[in-house]
């Protein structure tokens, strides 16, 4: 049997690429998923020249190969890249995860900024999750919710033109079909993957992975030897998102490219959503939102009311 080599230079293969039937070597593998990023970045004019670009980075397999394949893309012009890390105060979860992004961040000489839950809201993640008595708010709905604004106020004080995350082709299907499944229209319409500038975000946010399926990025990671947080979150409860990641999976298997037919259909479904999002600012905090009271002073002032009444236990009796 013919030996098998790499479709691009001939070398012993370390990846088939089932989708597209290509055999590839880790040099042309590493190549092919920088290449395959800078052409999505390309395809939906995600930046323009000069950007100051901050890299929402957690310290995961999928923010840190972002880093490395930006850093690289940008080597060379004149966008900039600065490390954008949140640290939502989780205790035995968070600290490594920072750990890891500063160490890349120092390898590849890049600017970073840290901004925590704690200075951001007066409370960490973990104190959240104790103030919560309505079990029905999820602690990755508060982490969310939290999480994206301290990203945006952080990108707005360093500067940047424009937030980079690291979501994948998987997360993002997942996010849709989630959306859909739960008939909220409204969300998959605000969830514009291509357009998230607008009305909720006081920076424009790109998504340069959403084209690379998440196998490939872990891979990407290991034949880098980009070292990563592995250990799950201690809040992590995602079943509905787990069920619809295997479901995908297993479809991927039998029909290779499904995927990439569901992102098209996702990207059109949304570009031709005529809901109209409302376009007010939060009376409380000032800040871009759909309702008078935004996501953000919702949750915070919902937990600080259990806070007080956690104090003063006489005034939950009615
Ligand atoms: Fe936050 Fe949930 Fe992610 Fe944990 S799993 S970091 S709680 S969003
Ligand atoms: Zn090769
Ligand atoms: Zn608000």
């Amino acid at each position: 049997m013919a030996a098998l080599r790499c479709n691009i230079c001939g070398e012993a293969p370390v990846y088939y690429r089932y989708y597209s039937g290509e055999k590839l070597c880790k040099r042309c593998f590493i190549e092919s998923v920088i290449e395959k990023t800078r052409r999505t970045i390309s395809k939906y004019k995600m930046l323009s020249h000069g950007d100051k670009i901050g890299v929402a980075v957690s310290g995961g397999k999928d923010s840190l190969t972002l880093l490395h394949i930006l850093s690289n893309i940008t080597r060379g012009h004149a966008s900039e890249i600065v490390a954008l890390i949140i640290d939502e105060g989780i205790e035995g979860y968070r600290e490594e995860a920072v750990k890891h992004a500063i160490q890349t961040c120092e390898e590849l000489e890049i600017e970073y900024h840290i901004l925590s839950f704690k200075e951001a809201y007066s409370l960490t993640l973990d104190e959240a999750i104790k103030l919560r008595r309505d079990n029905s708010l999820a602690a990755c709905t508060i982490c969310g919710a939290l999480r994206r604004r301290a990203i945006d106020l952080l990108a707005k004080e360093v500067g940047v033109d424009v937030i980079a995350t690291a979501h994948n082709l998987d997360d993002v299907l997942q996010t849709f079909l989630m959306n859909l499944f739960s008939g909220d229209i409204q969300r998959i319409a605000k969830s514009r993957v291509l357009d998230e500038s607008s009305e909720l975000f006081l920076v424009k946010r790109i998504k340069p992975l959403m084209e690379i399926p998440e196998a490939e990025i872990a891979l990407f990671a290991y034949l880098k030897g980009i070292p990563f947080q592995r250990a799950s979150c201690p809040y992590m409860n995602e079943s509905i998102r787990s069920e619809i990641r295997s479901i995908l999976n297993e479809m991927e298997l039998k029909h290779p490219g499904i995927k990439f037919n569901l992102l098209r259909s996702y990207l059109k479904i949304t570009s031709n959503l005529k809901i109209e999002a409302k376009r007010l600012v939060c009376s409380l905090c000032g800040y871009p939102s759909s309702n008078p009271i935004c996501g953000v002073c919702t949750i915070l002032s919902g937990l600080r009311g259990e806070a007080k009444r956690a104090k003063h236990p006489n005034t939950t009796k009615t």
